[in-house]
């Protein structure tokens, strides 16, 4: 399937334009008219991360006229293995800021637009009216279906990817012309189901593969060049090195984009996608302490079982002292059980406080009523009790 471009041309290229993009007008299919598209054309970066950093690199340097970048994190030395887009100097500045000054030094005729601020319902439309699609690099579902949905509100395309360890999917979500984010994943997975990069890891190189295709699908749509993924699935395998497509196909009966659609207006998308499951956000309600609380149950002496419900990659990291390592599943299978102490109560915690609130719902229903977990898990600890420790 091939579509009509999605930009018009520009009016022309300068000398310099004309000798910095030599490269693109000698290919046919790019030529003068495929520049101009691209010097016209407005595209937005949800994310300055793992899949932004590749993908506004290459855009800015294709000459996309017109970059916005959703993002209101700063950068933080963890992210060095994989957003190549921020360096040493800019640990702690605004990763919107670094990524503009990085896109400033690879083309001065890129023009940057910050958007210093968290996507969501009340903002997303306003935003995304002034793009021509849409480029997601972001990890979680609210997200995911907040693009998805407003970009089929709006009729835009939108260039989807995802990564997680060694696993890599792209595609092109345009509802005009095929099936939307919600025909292939109508309902997003149970929260704490599916882990993300911070839980799970991700291999650096992985965000510059998929974040490449991204790009690749971006200059295609623009342009109206080549077979768009609109429609199909890519699957990457890093470990087998296997690249494969599947076909996606419009469902009929989706909520957002089908013959009858229920969604006709933005919803609320952290309720939809839920932060945390239900049952462990009751466990939770009154049976959270801080990281300060636990440095003062640690320091009285207080008759404590602490367990860190993480993964023994994470434990070797950075783990509180003290802490007993007992990894989530034990729990869901109950196994942990038995390694609780009846006499202490059990303060449990993981990185930010979600696998631990599921935990905790676990222990809770054995008996243990007392039974804690830490908000914001050994994160919190690191930046409210030793900073001399490292985060993740
Ligand atoms: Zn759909």
């Amino acid at each position: 399937m091939s579509l009509p471009p999605l930009v018009e041309p520009a009016a022309g290229l300068s000398v310099d334009e004309v000798r910095r993009y030599s490269r693109h007008l000698i290919i046919p299919d790019v030529g003068m008219a495929g520049q101009k598209r691209l010097k016209n054309a407005k595209v937005l970066i949800v994310g300055a991360g793992g899949l932004g950093s590749p993908a506004l690199l290459y855009l800015a340097a294709a000459g996309v006229g017109t970059l916005g970048i959703v993002d209101f994190d700063t950068v933080d030395e963890s992210n060095l293995q994989r957003q190549i887009i921020h360096g040493i100097s800019d640990v702690g500045k605004p990763k919107a800021q670094s990524a503009k000054e990085s896109i400033a030094e690879i083309n001065p005729y890129v023009t940057v637009v910050l958007h210093p601020e968290r996507l969501d319902s009340s903002n997303v439309m306003e935003i995304f009216a002034g793009y021509d699609l849409i480029v997601d690099g972001t990890d979680n579902f609210a997200t995911r279906y907040l693009v998805n949905d407003a970009c089929v509100l709006l009729h835009k395309p939108y260039v989807w990817g995802s990564i997680y360890r060694f696993d890599g999917q792209a595609s092109v979500f345009w509802a005009d012309y095929g099936p939307c984010y919600r025909c292939l994943y109508p309902e997003p997975p149970p929260p704490g189901m599916v882990p993300s990069c911070a839980e799970g890891g991700v291999l650096g190189v992985l965000c510059a593969s998929i974040g490449s295709i991204q790009v690749n699908e971006a200059i295609k749509l623009i342009t109206g060049i080549g077979d768009p993924l609109a429609g199909r699935l890519m699957i990457y395998d890093a470990l087998e090195m296997s690249y494969r497509t599947v076909r996606v196909n419009k469902d009929p009966e989706c909520a957002v984009c089908g013959k009858n659609p229920t969604v006709t207006e933005l919803i609320d998308y952290d309720a939809f996608c839920g932060a945390v499951s239900d049952e462990a956000a009751e466990a939770a309600a009154d049976s959270t302490i801080t990281a300060t609380d636990l440095k003062g149950m640690l320091d009285r002496g207080d008759a404590i079982f602490l367990v860190d419900v993480r993964e023994p990659n994470e434990y070797e990291i950075v783990s509180i002292p003290g802490a007993t390592l007992i990894p989530k599943g034990e729990f869901l299978s109950g196994a942990a059980l038995e390694r609780l102490p009846q006499d202490k109560r059990v303060v449990l915690h993981c990185k930010t406080g979600v696998r631990s609130a599921d935990c905790l719902a676990v222990v809770k229903n054995a008996g243990f009523s007392d039974a804690v977990h830490v908000g914001g898990g050994v994160l919190a600890w690191v930046s409210q009790v030793d900073p001399s420790l490292p985060s993740y």
